[in-house]
C-alpha cells in the first residue's frame, strides 16, 4: 500500500509567504529575494513529508498566489488585456502574475485583476479562468517543470500536480457569447499531452491530475469530455502513472464516467464521499480492472484527529476487493485547507492539552496516513500508536469538555412554534410602523465604522494588558458617543454603535460562547496573501452570559434616535468556522442559534427595538449538488428564524447579506423572515432587482445603495437612480436607503462623504415620493 499526499500548505508554517509577497507587492524586497523565501517553503514541505514517510510527494502544488492561475499560465490562457505585460523576458513573469491576480496600475496602464470565486464549497478562492472563442492555449509557464526539476536536485522524485483539463475549463468563465467552455477540451488537449511527455521525459513516474469536477453535477456532454479527455492523454503518454484525484464529494451518477477512464489510479474522499467507495467495489469495469484505488481517510479539510478504526475499516473493505496492492492512502484533499502544524501550539492557556489532543493539522495528518499504511496489516489491540489514537477519540465522545446534557435536552426539545415569530410579517409591520415611527424610505448603515489604527490598538493594548479594562472601556464609550454623535448629526435614522469594540465578526462571538476554542497559529490560506483563522467549535455550544447587551445598551441610552443591535447569525459562524465531524452541522447551527436567541431576547429586554442578525455566508453552505441544496437550506433557514423568533412583534429583526449572488436562493432568503434585509447589490447595478420581477420579495428591503469596497465616494444622482431602479420592484413603504456592507475597511472621510450623499438621495427620493 502506497501512501500519497495530494498537495501540501503553501503559505509556510509561520505564514513566510504571506509576509514575503506583501513586501514584494510594496516594493520593500526584489524578485530574488521573493523567490528563495518561495523556495524555502518548497523545500521544507518536501523534507517534511519525506520525514514523515509519504511514498508519494506532490509538487507544483506550491503557488505564489492561487494554482487555478498558475494552470491558467502554464497552459497560455492569458486574456487579451494583459498582452501588453508579456514581454518574454523572465523577470517581468512576475508583474503579468500579479497583474492577472490583483490588477495593475502603473505607467499609465489600469488593468482589472481577474475574477475571483470560491473553491468548490471550501473558504478557499481562485482566480477565475477567462476564455474567449476558440481560445488557443500553448505552454507558457515552465513551473512545473522547474519544481519537478527542483526536487529531483533534492532527491526526490515527485509527482507532478496539476488540474485537470475538464476541471479547468469547467471552472473558467466565458467571455463572450457564442461557444460553450467545454468545447475548447479539443484546444486544450495538445497542450496538456505536451506537458505531460515532457514531465514523462524528464523522468516522472507519476502525475496527478485533479479533476474535482467529477463530484458536481455534470451534463451528458461533460461527461463524455471526461472520455475523450484521458482517452487522448492515456494515448499520448502510454507508461506515464496517471492519477486522477476527485475531491469533496460523493461521484455519485459520475461514478461509471470516472471508473472508466483509461487511467492508472482513482483518488476518492472518503470524509465527504463515503458512498463512493462500495460502489466503486461493487463496478465490474473498475474491480475488474487494474486500476489502483486511493482512498482519502484523513480529513484534509478539518483539524480533528483521524479515527483509525473508521480508516482501517474502509481499507479492509478495499482489500477483500482488490487486494493490497492495489490500494494507495492519502488525505482526502490537498491539506491546503488545514493549518500547518499543531506543535505551535505551545500556549496551553489558548488551547488546553485535552482539546489539542483532538486535534491534528497538515504536518499530523502525513503522520496519520503513513501510520494508517502501517497498521493496516498489524495486530491492532497491541499497537501503542492505535491505542493511543483510539483513546483520544474515546475522550472526544465522553469528555464533559463538548457534552452538556442541558444544552442536548434543549435543543430536543425546539419545536416548530420556536421558529416563528407571534404573527406574521403584515401585523408586524403595521405594529412596527406604529411604535418604530420610522419615515419612508429610512437610512441605516450596516454595522461597523471605519476601524482606525487608534481603534485597534486599543484592543491590542488591552490584550497586552498595557490598558486596564477600564481604561479601555472609557475609550471604547468615547468612539461609541462620538459616532452616534455623528450620525444624528447626518440625519441617519436607525443608527449604529459601530462594532469598536470587534475584532472580527464571528470571532468576536466566538470568544463569548463555550464550546469554541482558538489557536494562535491555525492559519488557512483564503486567498492570494490573505489567510483566515478560524474559531474552532470542538463540543455544545451555549452563552454564558450577555455578549453585546452592555454595549447595545450603552448606546441606546446615549441616543434619542434608535440605535440597533448587532449580532452575527449562527450559518455564518458556523460556516466560517472548523465544525465538530460527530454531529450534524444543523445540529451545530440549531445550538448556536439558541444562544443568539437568549442574546436578541436579552438585547429586547434591555430597551434595543431595532436588531441586526448578520448572516452573509448563507449562501456559501449551499452544497455542491443541486440535489442536497433543499435540504441545508431548509435548516439554515429555520437556524436564523430560532435565532430571531424570540421576541415580541414590535421589535424589528434586520439582517445583513453580501458577498454572493442571491437570486437562485431568493425564496429561501424570503422564507427567513427577517422583517428588514440590508443586502449587497451595488457592484452588480442592483442585478438582484432582477429575481424580484418574477419573485415578490414580501418584507422590507435595503439594497446597497453603494459599494463600500472602493474608497470612491458615489454621487447623489448615482444613489438616487439605484433607488428608484429599485421602486420599479420594490414597494415604496418597505424600501430602506443603506450602504452595501459594514465600513470597518474605509476611512473616516470618505464614509462622511458617501454617507451625507446618501442621505441626501434618500432625502430627494422622499421629496419625489410626497
Ligand atoms: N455588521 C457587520 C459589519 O458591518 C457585517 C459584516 C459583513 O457583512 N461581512 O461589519
Ligand atoms: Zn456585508
Amino acid at each position: 500500500m502506497l501512501s500519497h499526499n495530494l498537495g501540501y500548505p503553501r503559505i509556510g508554517s509561520r505564514r513566510e509567504l504571506k509576509r514575503a509577497s506583501e513586501k514584494f507587492w510594496s516594493g520593500k524586497i526584489d524578485r530574488e529575494e521573493l523567490q528563495k523565501v518561495a523556495r524555502k517553503i518548497r523545500h521544507e514541505n518536501w523534507e517534511t513529508q519525506r520525514a514523515a514517510g509519504i511514498g508519494l510527494i506532490p509538487s507544483n502544488d506550491f503557488s505564489l498566489y492561487d494554482q487555478v492561475l498558475d494552470m491558467s499560465l502554464t497552459v497560455g490562457a492569458i486574456p487579451e488585456r494583459y498582452h501588453q505585460l508579456i514581454d518574454g523576458k523572465s523577470n517581468k513573469e512576475l508583474d503579468l502574475y500579479y497583474a492577472m491576480a490583483r490588477g495593475y496600475q502603473r505607467g499609465g496602464l489600469d488593468l482589472n485583476a481577474m475574477e475571483m470565486t470560491k473553491w468548490f464549497d471550501t473558504n478557499y478562492h481562485y482566480l477565475v479562468p477567462e476564455f474567449v472563442k476558440n481560445q488557443q492555449f500553448r505552454i507558457y509557464s515552465e513551473k512545473v517543470f522547474l519544481e519537478f526539476e527542483d526536487a529531483l536536485q533534492k532527491g526526490i522524485l515527485t509527482k507532478p500536480v496539476l488540474l485537470g483539463p475538464v476541471t479547468y475549463l469547467l471552472l473558467g468563465k466565458e467571455k463572450e457569447e457564442g461557444f460553450e467552455k467545454i468545447d475548447l477540451l479539443e484546444n486544450l488537449l495538445p497542450v496538456y499531452t505536451s506537458i505531460l511527455k515532457e514531465l514523462y521525459s524528464r523522468g516522472a513516474q507519476w502525475v496527478q491530475l485533479d479533476e474535482p469536477a467529477l463530484v458536481l453535477d455534470l451534463t451528458e456532454k461533460q461527461k463524455h469530455a471526461y472520455e475523450i479527455a484521458y482517452a487522448t492523454i492515456r494515448k499520448s503518454v502510454p507508461k506515464l502513472k496517471i492519477l486522477v484525484a476527485t475531491y469533496f464529494g460523493a461521484l455519485e451518477d459520475n461514478l461509471p464516467t470516472a471508473a472508466k477512464l483509461p487511467v492508472d489510479a482513482l483518488h476518492i474522499d472518503l470524509t465527504r464521499g463515503e458512498s463512493s467507495l462500495s460502489a466503486l467495489l461493487k463496478h465490474e469495469d473498475f474491480a475488474h480492472s487494474t486500476r489502483q484505488l486511493s482512498l482519502g481517510v484523513v480529513d484534509g479539510r478539518n483539524i480533528w484527529k483521524n479515527n483509525y478504526r473508521k480508516s482501517l475499516d474502509f481499507i479492509s473493505q478495499a482489500i477483500h476487493v482488490l487486494g493490497e496492492d492495489r490500494l494507495m492512502i492519502a488525505p482526502s484533499s490537498s491539506l491546503l485547507h488545514s493549518p500547518c502544524d499543531l506543535d505551535f501550539e505551545q500556549d496551553e492557556i489558548i488551547l488546553t492539552p485535552e482539546i489539542k489532543n483532538w486535534m491534528s493539522f497538515a504536518k499530523q495528518k502525513l503522520a496519520e496516513v503513513v501510520e494508517i499504511c502501517r497498521l493496516a496489516g498489524t495486530d491492532l489491540l497491541l499497537d501503542d500508536a492505535f491505542i493511543e489514537n483510539q483513546n483520544a477519540i474515546e475522550s472526544r465522545r465522553e469528555s464533559p469538555l463538548i457534552h452538556k446534557p442541558h444544552v442536548k435536552t434543549r435543543l430536543t426539545a425546539v419545536k416548530e412554534a420556536d421558529l416563528n415569530r407571534q404573527n406574521n410579517f403584515e401585523i408586524r409591520q403595521q405594529i412596527q410602523l406604529e411604535k418604530l415611527k420610522l419615515p419612508l424610505f429610512p437610512s441605516t448603515t450596516i454595522g461597523s465604522f471605519p476601524q482606525t489604527d487608534e481603534v485597534r490598538l486599543l484592543r491590542a493594548n488591552l490584550k497586552k494588558n498595557e490598558l486596564t479594562l477600564e481604561q479601555y472601556e472609557v475609550r471604547i464609550r468615547e468612539e461609541i458617543v462620538s459616532s452616534l454623535r455623528w450620525q444624528e448629526e447626518l440625519g441617519i435614522d436607525v443608527l449604529v454603535h459601530g462594532e469598536f469594540e470587534r475584532n472580527d465578526m464571528v470571532e468576536y462571538f466566538g470568544e463569548r460562547l463555550s464550546g469554541f476554542a482558538f489557536t494562535q497559529n491555525g492559519w488557512v490560506q483564503s486567498y492570494g496573501s490573505r489567510c483566515v483563522k478560524p474559531p474552532v467549535i470542538y463540543g455544545d455550544v451555549e452563552r454564558p452570559e450577555p455578549m453585546t447587551v452592555k454595549w447595545s445598551a450603552f448606546a441606546q441610552a446615549n441616543s434619542q434616535k434608535l440605535v440597533k443591535g448587532m449580532l452575527t447569525g449562527p450559518v455564518t459562524i458556523l460556516q466560517w468556522s472548523f465544525v465538530r465531524d460527530d454531529q450534524p452541522r444543523k445540529d451545530t447551527a440549531f445550538q448556536i442559534g439558541l444562544a443568539i436567541r437568549d442574546e436578541v431576547v436579552d438585547l429586547e429586554k434591555a430597551g434595543i427595538r431595532v436588531i441586526q442578525i448578520d448572516e452573509p455566508a448563507i449562501r456559501e453552505g449551499l452544497p455542491l449538488r443541486k440535489t442536497n441544496w433543499s435540504a441545508y437550506l431548509k435548516w439554515a433557514v429555520d437556524a436564523f428564524r430560532l435565532s430571531a423568533a424570540g421576541v415580541a412583534d414590535q421589535t424589528q429583526i434586520h439582517t445583513h447579506m453580501c458577498y454572493s449572488e442571491f437570486n437562485d436562493i431568493i425564496d429561501s432568503i424570503a422564507a427567513m423572515d427577517a422583517d428588514v434585509i440590508t443586502i449587497e447589490t451595488s457592484r452588480s447595478q442592483m442585478e438582484l432587482l432582477d429575481a424580484f420581477a418574477s419573485f415578490s420579495y414580501p418584507n422590507e428591503i435595503g439594497p446597497g445603495v453603494y459599494d463600500i469596497h472602493s474608497p470612491r465616494v458615489p454621487t447623489v444622482d448615482e444613489m438616487v437612480l439605484l433607488l428608484e431602479k429599485a421602486l420599479k420592484v420594490i414597494p415604496a413603504r418597505n424600501l430602506w436607503v443603506n450602504p452595501d456592507c459594514g465600513l470597518k475597511t474605509r476611512k473616516w472621510p470618505e464614509t462622511e462623504a458617501a454617507l451625507r450623499n446618501m442621505i441626501s438621495a434618500a432625502n430627494l427620493l422622499r421629496e419625489g415620493v410626497k
